[in-house]
C-alpha cells in the first residue's frame, strides 16, 4: 500500500495545530505508520530540501525547518500522495482552496505550515531520511470499512 511523509513545520507545532492537522488525515481514513516530535540541523534539512538548493529561497527555508521541533509522519492509504497533497493545499497558502490545510490555516509561502511528499518516489527518499528504521507495521481493525 502506497505511504507518503508528511511533516508538520515549526510554525505548526507552536502554533498548537498538530491535532487539527492529524485529524483531517485520520478522519479522511488514511492509516498512521509513524510519528515523531524531532528537530533538524542544518544538514538534514538541507538533505530533505537538496532538489531546492539553487532556489533563492533555500536559505530562509532551512532557517525556517530547523527554528523548532517538527512533527514527521508516515501515512498510507491508496492515492495518499496525491490525495495527501490535496489535503494540504497549494504552496502558497493564497491560492490554497478553503477546505485545504493552507488553506484553512496559513497565509504566506514561507509559513506554510505542512510539508507533504511530491511523488511517490519522493516519498520512498523522505520516508528513508526521517524513518531509517522504517514504518511500524499494523493494520487498523477499520481496514474492511474504508476499503471495498
Ligand atoms: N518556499 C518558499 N518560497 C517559495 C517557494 C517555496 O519559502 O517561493 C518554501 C515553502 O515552505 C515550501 C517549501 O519551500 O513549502 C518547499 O517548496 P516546494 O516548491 O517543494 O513546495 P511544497 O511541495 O511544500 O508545496
Ligand atoms: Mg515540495
Amino acid at each position: 500500500m502506497e505511504q507518503t511523509f508528511i511533516m508538520i513545520k515549526p510554525d505548526g507545532v507552536q502554533r498548537g495545530l498538530v491535532g487539527e492537522i492529524i485529524i483531517r488525515f485520520e478522519k479522511k481514513g488514511f492509516s498512521l505508520k509513524g510519528l515523531k516530535l524531532m528537530t533538524v540541523d542544518r544538514p538534514f534539512a538541507e538533505k530533505h530540501y537538496e532538489d531546492l538548493s539553487s532556489k533563492p529561497f533555500f536559505g530562509s527555508l532551512i532557517e525556517y525547518i530547523t527554528s523548532g521541533p517538527v512533527v514527521a509522519m508516515i501515512w498510507e492509504g491508496e492515492g495518499v500522495v496525491k490525495t495527501g497533497r490535496t489535503i494540504i493545499g497549494a504552496t502558497n497558502p493564497a491560492q490554497s482552496a478553503p477546505g485545504t490545510i493552507r488553506g484553512d490555516l496559513a497565509i504566506v509561502t514561507g509559513r506554510n505550515i505542512i510539508h507533504g511528499s511530491d511523488s511517490v518516489e519522493s516519498a520512498q527518499k523522505e520516508i528513508a531520511l526521517w524513518f531509517p528504521d522504517g514504518p511500524i507495521n499494523w493494520q487498523s481493525s477499520l481496514h474492511p470499512w474504508i476499503y471495498e
